[in-house]
């Protein structure tokens, strides 16, 4: 029997409506319209209470990496509750999932990231990151370096701390953030904010920024950098190949701590199991979450270097949560680990679905409303735009076009994300050649009513 939709679509709705206050929603405006219930997953393939079959785009929220309906991992959990549903890791106590999993992690991550500090979600383990970094220069004896510098319109979880060290504005005007200490340049956004530069002088262009802030407050001051290797839901953000070198640089030259939030760019979405390993930097903290247990439980975490696990490890950390290497979630992020690696899903989306998507997502800058469709791995964007040779932004309120757009998407069975009029994509990485071909397919179709209904509503000018 299924689990969920057992009451009539319109009665789920209007308890919806009534009860659950959605995130990033109008809760209002979507009261008056009815969520969409979606019911069941199967691959990369979603099924909502009214029977319609949706190819999700979005992975749901960029971690289903190894696609629904899993029978092992749900098995695993099942075991894993009936062993040991909870034990917790503060009272010099450990257990076998929590340390399985950490030894994983240090296996699959590059160099000496050999540490892991576990958290319930990427916004917790970024939480921890800025604790982390900060009472690390406080235990070498530089309690003045807490700065953190990050860049606008990045996005690092949605507790007061990862909303701080995110670039959101929209964010930021909510609940009097960010919290002090934390600074944002600008992001390498090329087609959109690179003017008459080329993308590479532009690139460096934009990684001096962090020298420039860097100098501006003194290195005594600056703790860390945190980036995601590529801006997910920024716009998926594919920034000039110039750009990373110059960073690494620059955090190498004035011995401040490169944080990368691999929260999305993690567990093959780049094609690499790492996305810095992808974008070519050395970070000193990686930001897990979401692809950690492919969004089966939640899981997040904190991988660290060598280097700062010897002076963190000397003292005593306060800082935890109870849910810290939840049992049942590492045993569950265990297993999805094994399922990547035995179906080498990493170089299945480096060598043969990444390069064919590529190619079909590309193929998109046909269409007389689509510009800068790019991609890496499986994680890509497009814009949208009333006059691709000036790169030209919509004269409407920013995402209006891309709402219309995403709305189209939905009534034809694909699930893309809109940030602003940027289109995006991050299907489940176990998707199929001819199951790219659909999605593209319905992208076409999606495009052509959008610019239809631009037309109709005198939509198609330019600012
Ligand atoms: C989603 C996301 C987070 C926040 O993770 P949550 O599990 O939602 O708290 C942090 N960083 C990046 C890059 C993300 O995409």
């Amino acid at each position: 029997m299924p689990l969920t939709n057992i009451r009539p679509t319109a009665e789920l709705q209007a308890l919806d409506a009534a009860h659950h206050m959605h995130p990033f929603t109008t809760n209002a405006s979507l009261a008056a319209k009815g969520a969409r219930i979606i019911t069941r997953g199967e691959g990369v393939w979603l099924t909502d209470s009214e029977g319609a079959r949706i190819l999700d785009g979005m992975s749901g929220l960029w971690c289903v990496n190894i696609g629904y309906g899993r029978e092992r991992l749900a098995e695993v959990a099942a075991r894993q509750m009936r062993e040991l549903p909870f034990y917790n890791t503060f009272f010099q106590t450990s257990h076998v999932p929590a340390i399985e999993l950490a030894a994983k992690l240090a296996e699959i991550t590059p160099g000496d990231l050999n540490h892991v500090f576990f958290a319930g979600s990427g916004s917790e383990a970024n939480d921890t990151n800025l604790r982390m970094v900060r009472h690390y220069w406080s235990l070498q004896g530089k309690p003045e370096k807490t700065i953190v510098i990050s860049r606008k319109n990045a996005y690092h979880g949605s507790t007061m701390g990862g909303a701080s060290l995110g670039g959101m504005v929209p964010m930021h005007e909510q609940g009097s953030l960010p919290i002090p200490d934390i600074h944002h340049i600008n992001q390498p956004y090329w087609w959109g904010e690179g003017g008459d530069l080329d993308a590479e002088t532009f690139g460096v262009e934009r990684a001096l920024e962090l020298e420039n802030a860097i100098l501006e407050h003194g290195a005594d001051r600056v703790a860390a950098f945190i980036a995601e290797p590529i801006q997910g839901a920024g716009g998926v953000i594919i920034p000039p190949d110039s750009y990373w070198p110059e960073i690494q640089r620059i955090c190498d030259t004035h011995d401040i701590l490169l944080i990368a939030d691999e929260v999305i760019c993690g567990f093959g979405r780049t094609g690499n199991w790492f996305g810095h390993q992808t974008v070519g930097c050395k970070p000193d903290i990686i930001t897990i979450a979401k692809g950690l247990s492919s969004g089966y439980q939640p899981i997040g975490g904190s991988v660290v270097s060598d280097r700062i696990a010897r002076v963190i490890d000397a003292d005593e950390f306060n800082h935890g949560y109870t849910y810290s290497g939840h049992p049942v979630a590492a045993a569950v992020a265990l297993e999805n680990l094994r399922i990547i690696e035995e179906e080498k899903l990493v170089e299945k989306v480096r060598d043969e679905t990444g390069p064919y998507f590529q190619k079909k997502w590309k193929s998109l800058e046909d269409h007389p409303l689509v510009a800068d469709a790019r991609m890496v791995g499986l994680m890509g964007s497009l814009a949208l735009t009333p006059d691709k040779g000036a790169r030209a932004a919509f004269a409407s309120e920013p995402g209006t076009v891309g709402f219309i757009c995403r709305e189209n998407c939905f009534a034809n069975g694909l699930i893309m994300r809109h940030v602003n009029d940027r289109m995006i994509v991050a299907p489940p990485l176990v998707i199929s050649k001819d199951e790219v071909d659909t999605l593209v397919e319905r992208a076409w179709k999606v495009f052509d009513l959008t610019l239809a209904r631009l037309k109709d509503e005198g939509l198609m000018k330019a600012a």
